[in-house]
């Protein structure tokens, strides 16, 4: 059994690269969102792979509360080979900037 939730990579959805600071209220700082099948990602966040991994965590199980994806997201981190995190650098590459009209 693997040591962290299976995530996948594939499927059609919009992977968008824009500023989040915006929609920071009192909470921490938000480095990447989605809603439905399009993940918005802020470009400065340190650790963009598992940002990206995170958000497809929430897409790809919507039950989950934020505590379990945050928990799969550091799994993920700490044991997926490096060929998974190959294809979320690779899907990364693909991201899309934000243009108007397509911020979150
Ligand atoms: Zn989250």
């Amino acid at each position: 059994m693997a040591k962290y939730p299976a995530v996948a990579f594939g499927g059609a959805f919009r992977l968008y690269l824009c500023p989040l600071s915006r929609y920071r209220g009192k909470g921490p700082t938000v480095h990447g969102m989605s809603r439905e099948r399009t993940i918005w990602i802020d470009p400065r966040t340190k650790d963009l792979a598992g940002t990206l991994v995170h958000e497809l965590y929430h897409i790809q199980n919507p039950s989950w509360t934020e505590e379990v994806v945050l928990r799969a997201e550091e799994d993920w981190g700490q044991f997926a080979p490096w060929q998974e995190k190959a294809k979320a650098v690779q899907l990364l590459a693909s991201a899309k900037m934000a243009g108007k009209g397509e911020y979150p």
